[in-house]
């Protein structure tokens, strides 16, 4: 048996499993990679490893995958395959909610357990797939510290005036509030920035996390001050699938005038508008940038349009702008949204170079901007490796 520690890292979403396998006994090393998605439906998966092993990328027996629990099944199968002598001693969890108590990762214990899933009505299309998937892992691994990382810790540090709504006082007291999310990924490109530009760090920094999810974070000296998204994660930017900010009065419409039913206009909203919605033909900047029609063009504008919006928002929330930064699978890979999003920007004090954009460097502003553009590679799944394998230290 193997005596290096491993830790095993969860994060399940409605339809998907996300996993990874971290050697812990020093910094955690990422051995391994997955994803199952289309659970219940028609399930794939993909997995990758370090040097020296084959990728696996194939369809899956709908059997395989039928809920989480059988999907997880399926992914330990294949890691105890490929590492045989490998013992998870600790389990880390992304948890989408946190409440307004949880600022920091936990070690799951019945009662945090039992706090988490008071607040599953908060996060009803997320926190109940999580916590299914926290049941799986502490059957399947009984033995193994299992911890919770939550998508609105790091955003605990935000004034009060940013989270409250003008609701009266006693919805505020429910729990109605601006919680913010994203949040494990901006502790990462919080922690990259320290590392790779401390001063930057310590100033008025807007990360734009830009993936199928999407929202941005004004943060002073590391710490989140202000963020795009609010009580859910439907607030903000416009997303792969969701509407972003929309006024509430739409709701209404939609109800009063168009005999829509909550649920229905629940799924318009989180699953069938923003990118998709606006373009009649994918959620995938991808397939959008390549498609050239009127429609896909004027949903790239929007998701622009909204950006720049919230960049000047938080920059005065921030007191200014030292730098921007883009993370997610657009804000990483497109040099066409991150152009169209410095373009003319001159005024808040970017200067985007074209040159180092089209090159994918870390720094893409000109040396004379007097704010700076910077592309850092988000990993949320290492934020919780870290968090599991600073408990299992603590523990020893
Ligand atoms: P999630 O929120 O699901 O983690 P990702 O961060 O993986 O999403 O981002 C997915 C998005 O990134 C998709 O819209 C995809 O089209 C986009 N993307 C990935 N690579 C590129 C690229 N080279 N150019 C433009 N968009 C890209």
């Amino acid at each position: 048996m193997s005596t290096t520690p491993v830790a095993l890292t969860l994060n399940a979403g409605s339809s998907s499993l996300k996993f990874g396998l971290y050697d812990i006994a020093a910094a955690p090393v990422e051995m391994a990679m997955g994803l199952i998605e289309n659970i219940g439906k028609a399930p794939r998966l993909k997995v990758h490893f370090g040097p020296g092993r084959t990728p696996v990328s194939r369809d899956l027996a709908a059997t395989d995958a039928a809920d989480h629990r059988s999907a997880l099944t399926t992914a330990l199968d294949l890691l105890r395959a490929q590492f045989p002598d490998a013992r998870a001693s600790a389990v880390g969890h992304r948890v989408v909610h946190g409440g307004p108590g949880l600022a920091e990762p936990v070690v799951l214990t019945p009662g945090v357990m039992e706090e988490l899933r008071r607040l599953s009505p908060f996060a009803p299309i997320h926190q109940p797939h999580n916590l299914a998937g926290i049941d799986a892992a502490m059957e399947a691994f009984p033995e193994a510290l299992q911890v919770a990382c939550f998508d609105t810790a790091f955003h605990r540090s935000h004034p009060r005036v940013n989270d409250i709504f003008a609701l009266p006082r006693e919805y505020y007291d429910k729990g109605v509030r601006r919680y913010g999310f994203h949040g494990l990924s901006y502790d990462y490109i919080s922690g990259e920035l320290k590392r790779i530009a401390p001063l930057i760090h310590e100033g008025r920094v807007i990360v734009a996390h830009l993936g199928n999810g999407a929202s941005m974070c004004g943060m002073i000296g590391g710490r989140s001050v202000a963020s795009t998204m609010g009580f859910t994660a439907l607030d903000g930017l416009p997303m792969g699938t969701r509407t972003g900010q929309i006024d509430p009065g739409v709701i209404f419409y939609l109800v009063q005038q168009e005999g829509m039913s909550i649920d229905e206009v629940r799924q318009l909203f989180y699953s069938k508008s923003g990118l998709l919605g606006l373009s009649g033909l994918s959620h995938d900047m991808r397939a959008l940038e390549a498609a050239g029609t009127v429609e896909a063009n004027e949903a790239i504008d929007y998701f622009v349009f909204r950006i720049r919006r919230e960049l000047g928002g938080l920059a005065a929330a921030l007191g200014g702008l030292d730098a921007l930064v883009f993370c997610g699978g657009i804000g990483e890979n497109s040099r066409l949204i991150r152009e169209r999003v410095c373009e003319g920007m001159g005024w808040i004090g970017l200067e985007l170079d074209r040159e180092r954009n089209a090159a994918g460097d870390t720094v893409i502003s000109t040396d004379m901007s007097r704010a700076r553009v910077m592309v850092v590679p988000t990993n949320e799944e290492l934020v919780i490796a870290r968090a599991a394998r600073k408990f299992l230290c603590a523990q020893s």
